[in-house]
């Protein structure tokens, strides 16, 4: 069988070559080689990952086998190259097993097979489409009109795969442009958190100049997108959703939207997708005499590039991520920068946080058969399960500050960074390790610079908590006066605040949010009871705290929302309702599993909990777990609605 990719042929010379391997990730290049040559001894030799040091970036091979592993694969790519850049027939299903197993550096566990096959897409499937609306009439999909409500990474996954089936849709999106939280994020310094070849769709490749991007290359990647499958006319930019009604008689939805200062209109709709995002909606905190301050006073998700913050004395409230990246920059423009710190994060370290990709790696990504696939895949497996067993929950274990043996490790591993890091500046050490257990909140990506910044003449940390701002500056409760030119508020966003500020409202006109009084929930973190044809994408219990990444989530979850929009065309009702047995069964599975995580222990605050404490947010389980919960709905899990009166 014919291999399912096609790439440029290497016209390279010996030397690019030889540089070009210098940048290699070798257990993904020897499972490459197989596809050129198939020959199965490069999978099969000495030159192997160990599971155990599967974090090391080469899997623990040795930088002597390392060597080895390029010299044999200077001379396969030598072959491939005067040989007219032709690949032999594709591996069998049993060997690319065995490459897979190989490449983790340990036998995949059983129920992980099919997962990984999928993921993989070595037969150049796309792995997370709808496998089929084979059957179903084109009038019937044209007559399925969808509302999209936001432009961001997940509603502009949903446009793709609606189009893909040729299913119509407006996507209704409040900004002026596509993007979502990074349009919305844009602070000097903003940049993901989560390598790129797995942060970005399964379907798009990219050639990512940064392991990890900065924000103007994210926004790029999904202008990109809008771009390439033609969404762009069917989105209403600085448009607003106020409302959106399930009207009983059709079994339809109807949308209410403004645009600007525009007067209000109603979209008609079979399904409403929404893609609303947690990260957009500014929380500013509830400080006594907030608005009294004289001064200039943003948030970083609101950032004001029209105040020039040189000379400037400038607060800074709040230390999680965004703090996190914006502080070393403003800290070489401003006089003095003093940083408000309630509580520290962890850093995981990560010495390419901010470094572009080599050439070599560019090359190697484009040209190698299947290099990129392997590579994609192997960080994949280590962003994925690995860490997930170190934030769980022992229930015999009572050192405070851990959660088990595993949890106790990663804080020494990661306080020894501290330590060494700070080793210089006790005063800064002494508040920089947090109490709370690794896990309990996101962890900061780390290559030294915000610690660096913390030891610049002009920036300060202070504990002392914040009074009350004042006209001038802020009061703190250790009784400090200090003035401040400008404030800025790091304090993240309303992410436990679901769909807000839209009324939703469904059966019997109960609007979601009385509904939901306070803790949001929903199946599979898609479909809500009472709320028939309401998708929410990135919805409740979605989000990732050590393990994957969102648009894995978003692709399950879209994928599952096209089950159910076939389901109801083939079936020919209106509306699907998921029933309350089933949801409320779901949900007390999830609140099992997030008790048991770091960030569910009592004691932990986050953004990952509403105001009552209850983990809103977060999957507690595997992205396996995940990804089987979301492979297709199953019709039994809901009630089919059909019109009482005509459609108009
Ligand atoms: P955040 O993680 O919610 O952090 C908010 C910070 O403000 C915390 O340090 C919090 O302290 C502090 N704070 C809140 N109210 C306060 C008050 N009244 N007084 C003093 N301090 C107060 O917000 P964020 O940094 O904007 O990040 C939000 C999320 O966005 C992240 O978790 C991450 O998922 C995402 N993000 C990702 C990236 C990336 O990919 N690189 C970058 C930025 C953001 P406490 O901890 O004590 O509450």
């Amino acid at each position: 069988m014919e291999q399912s990719e096609a790439y440029p042929p290497i016209t390279a010379s010996d030397d690019e070559l030889r540089a070009a391997l210098e940048a290699a990730h070798v257990p993904s290049l020897m499972t490459a080689l197989v596809h050129l040559t198939g020959d199965m001894s490069h999978v099969r030799g000495d030159i192997r990952p160990i599971a155990a040091l599967f974090q090391d970036p080469q899997g623990g091979i040795p930088p002597a086998d390392q060597a080895r592993g390029r010299a044999i694969a200077l001379d396969v790519l030598r072959a491939y190259r005067d040989g007219g850049s032709k690949l032999p027939p594709r591996p069998s299903d049993a060997e690319i097993e065995e490459m897979t197993d190989y490449l983790i550096g340990e036998g995949v566990p059983r129920n992980y097979k099919d997962f990984l096959h999928a993921e993989l897409g070595m037969e150049g499937q796309d792995p997370y489409a709808h496998p089929s609306f084979e059957g179903i009439p084109m009038a019937a999909r044209q007559g399925f009109h969808v509302v999209i409500i936001g432009a961001g990474m997940s509603g502009l996954l949903a446009a793709i795969r609606l189009d893909q089936e040729h299913i119509p849709y407006t996507i209704i999106e409040k900004n002026g442009e596509v993007g979502g939280t990074w349009w919305q994020n844009q602070y000097p310094g903003c940049r993901v958190d989560n390598q790129n070849h797995i942060y970005s769709y399964s379907f798009e490749t990219y050639d990512w100049p940064y392991w990890y991007s900065s924000q103007p290359v994210l926004l790029e990647y999904f202008k990109h997108c809008a771009e390439k499958y033609g969404i762009r006319s069917k989105i209403r930019f600085n448009t607003v959703v106020d409302s959106a009604r399930f009207e009983e008689g059709t079994a339809r939805w109807s949308v209410t939207v403004r645009t600007g200062d525009g007067a209000p209109e109603v979209i008609e709709a079979a399904a409403v997708i929404s893609a609303v995002g947690q990260l957009n909606r500014p929380r500013l905190p509830a400080i006594d005499g907030r608005e009294s301050f004289r001064g200039p006073a943003f948030h970083s998700g609101e950032w004001r590039h029209d105040i020039d913050l040189t000379g400037k004395r400038v607060a800074v409230i709040g230390t999680g991520a965004s703090a996190f990246q914006f502080v070393p920059h403003i800290a070489e423009q401003a006089r003095e920068v003093v940083i408000f710190q309630r509580t520290p994060p962890w850093m995981g370290p990560q010495p390419v946080y901010r470094q572009p990709i080599p050439n070599g790696k560019h090359w190697l990504l484009t040209h190698v058969p299947f290099y990129r696939k392997w590579y994609r895949f192997s960080l994949f497996w280590r962003s994925s399960e690995g860490m997930l067993k170190s934030v769980t929950v022992d229930p015999n274990w009572t050192e405070p500050g851990s959660v088990s043996a595993a949890n106790q490790r990663m804080r020494q591993t990661l306080t020894a960074y501290l330590t060494r890091e700070l080793g210089d500046r006790p005063d800064l050490l002494e508040h920089a390790v947090p109490q709370y257990p690794p896990g309990g909140k996101r962890m900061v990506v780390d290559d030294g610079n915000y610690l660096r910044a913390l030891k610049r003449p002009n920036v300060r940390v202070t504990v002392d908590p914040i009074a009350s701002i004042t006209p001038t500056g802020v009061h703190t409760r250790g009784g400090a006066d200090e003035a401040f030119d400008v404030l800025i508020y790091a304090t993240g966003f309303q992410a436990s605040a679901f769909l807000m500020p839209m009324a939703v409202y469904g059966i019997g006109g109960v609007e979601l949010h009385d509904h939901w009084a306070g803790t949001a929930r929903a199946y599979k973190g898609i479909s809500i009871p009472g709320y028939p044809n309401l998708f929410t994408l990135y919805g409740p219990n979605t989000n990732i705290v050590v393990n994957g990444s969102t648009i894995f989530f978003a692709e399950c979850e879209m994928r599952y929302v096209l089950g159910c929009i076939r389901l109801l065309l083939a079936r020919g009702n209106a509306s699907m309702d998921v029933l309350p047995q089933a949801h409320d069964t779901y949900n007390e599975w999830i609140d099992a599993g997030n008790a048991l995580m770091a960030w569910g222990t009592s004691g932990v605050t986050s953004w990952y909990k509403n105001p009552d404490g209850h983990v809103t947010q977060n999957w507690p389980y595997t992205l396996l777990e995940f990804w089987t919960q979301t492979r297709a709905p199953d019709p039994q899990d809901y009630t089919f609605i059909e019109a009482r009166v005509p459609v108009a």
